[in-house]
């Protein structure tokens, strides 16, 4: 009997309990797969931020 540990929920289980190693279910291997997407995805250091100078409002001095 080989028993393991889901990364994902820290459950217990055996070897032969699952179906998608090493996580104990699918869902628990989706959640995984998820979250190293999120991190993949997002970039570090990326402020989405818009400069207020944008001039646009109508104060037209003339
Ligand atoms: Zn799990």
């Amino acid at each position: 009997m080989r028993s393991m540990t889901c990364p994902t929920c820290q459950a217990a289980f055996e070897r032969n309990e699952t179906q998608f190693p090493p996580f104990c279910c699918e869902r628990c291997k989706l959640i995984d797969l998820g979250n190293w997407l999120d991190g993949a995805y997002r970039l570090p250091g990326e402020p989405a931020e818009v400069p207020e100078n944008a001039d646009s409002d109508g104060e037209s001095s003339d």
